[in-house]
C-alpha cells in the first residue's frame, strides 16, 4: 500500500489539488472564467492562477460581460498571479489528461471543486 504523507498545511492525508491550490493555505474558493480559460483563486490571500482552458463547459454559457461582472465582483484584477501549489500525490489534471471528470464538469463558476 502506498504511504500517504500528511500535508502540514491541509492536515489531511491527501490534498486534492488537481487544478492547483493557493500556495499559502492549500485551498481554493473556486474559479472564474476568462474566455475559455479558468482562473482559480483564493479570496483570503488574494492569489490566483490559471488552471487551463476548456476544462469546464461553464464558460460557454457565459457572455463576456457576465464573465467580467464575476471578475469585478471577486476583484480578480487585484489578485496576485501565483504559481499554484500542486500536491505531489495529485497529478495535475490539465497536464495529465484533457478529460474532465463528470462531477467537476457540473461545477458552476464560483463553486469550489473540493
Ligand atoms: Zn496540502
Ligand atoms: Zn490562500
Amino acid at each position: 500500500m502506498k504511504q500517504i504523507t500528511e500535508c502540514p498545511i491541509c492536515k489531511v492525508g491527501e490534498c486534492k489539488g488537481y487544478f492547483g491550490l493557493c500556495p499559502v493555505c492549500h485551498e481554493t474558493d473556486g474559479y472564474a472564467n476568462a474566455g475559455r480559460s479558468h482562473r482559480f483563486y483564493c479570496k483570503e490571500h488574494k492569489t490566483s492562477w490559471c488552471a487551463g482552458s476548456n476544462l469546464f463547459s461553464s464558460w460557454r454559457y457565459q457572455t463576456e460581460a457576465e464573465q467580467r461582472a464575476i471578475w469585478d465582483e471577486i476583484g480578480l484584477n487585484y489578485f496576485e498571479d501565483v504559481e499554484p501549489y500542486i500536491p505531489p500525490e495529485c497529478t495535475s489534471f490539465a497536464a495529465d489528461t484533457n478529460e474532465t471528470p463528470r462531477e467537476v464538469d457540473t461545477l458552476k463558476a464560483g463553486e469550489a471543486p473540493f
